[in-house]
């Protein structure tokens, strides 16, 4: 059994991570496991910089590869926006809520065949000896004119994956999973653990 450390204090993550991977020889470490854990500011320019940062400082710190992501939303009519503000679009403390409204607010008029997004996921495997692997997941959809649906997080109550009727908080938790661009990119990551 091999163990790499996840850099994820997410729930919802982790167990995602752990499903995907559950079949492969991995056992994955989490770092709530490890008190004393320095906090990674994500301040790099695109999803990229900030899961290798994160992967890098955490594998260094705990002396084990490492796997983290980042993740976000990229409108096509907002030149990408929110992206990697995605967290905290309509400000540091914002609710899913918020940055939802404030995404509405300036996507006002837009017509929907220019509503076209995509949610995007970097996930970096960084190991001991300095060398990394990077997998990308992109769940391509567009942006709902009002939210619907309870289910999910984040901009999930406004994104309707191509080619779908509904929004992805109206989807179950597996379905979700099979298409999202975090389930994309650990299928790739455990493929190349295999
Ligand atoms: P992070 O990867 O946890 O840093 O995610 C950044 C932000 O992107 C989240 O807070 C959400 O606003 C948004 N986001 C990422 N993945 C999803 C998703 O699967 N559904 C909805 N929003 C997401």
């Amino acid at each position: 059994m091999r163990r790499i450390l996840f850099a994820s204090r997410n729930e919802g993550k982790i167990r995602e991570a752990q499903a995907i991977l559950g079949s492969s020889n991995v056992k994955l470490v989490s770092i709530r496991d490890f008190p004393d854990m320095p906090e990674v500011v994500e301040d790099g320019k695109n999803f990229f910089e900030n899961a290798l940062k994160k992967a890098k400082t955490l594998s260094e710190f705990i002396g084990l590869p490492t796997i983290a992501d980042d993740s976000g939303l990229e409108v096509d009519c907002l030149d990408g926006r929110p992206g990697v503000y995605s967290a905290r679009y309509a400000g540091p403390d914002a609710s899913d809520g918020d940055n939802i409204e404030r995404l509405l607010e300036e996507m006002k008029g837009v017509q929907p065949e220019d509503r076209t997004a995509a949610f995007k996921c970097l996930l970096v495997l960084y190991e001991t000896d300095g060398s990394f692997q990077y997998f990308e997941g992109v769940f391509e959809g567009s942006i709902a004119e009002a939210p619907s649906g309870t289910g999910g997080f984040g901009y999930d109550p406004v994104f309707i994956p191509a080619g779908a009727n509904k929004t992805v908080a109206e989807l179950d938790p597996e379905t979700k999973n099979s298409i999202s661009h975090r389930g994309r990119a650990f299928e790739k990551l455990k493929e190349y653990l295999k």
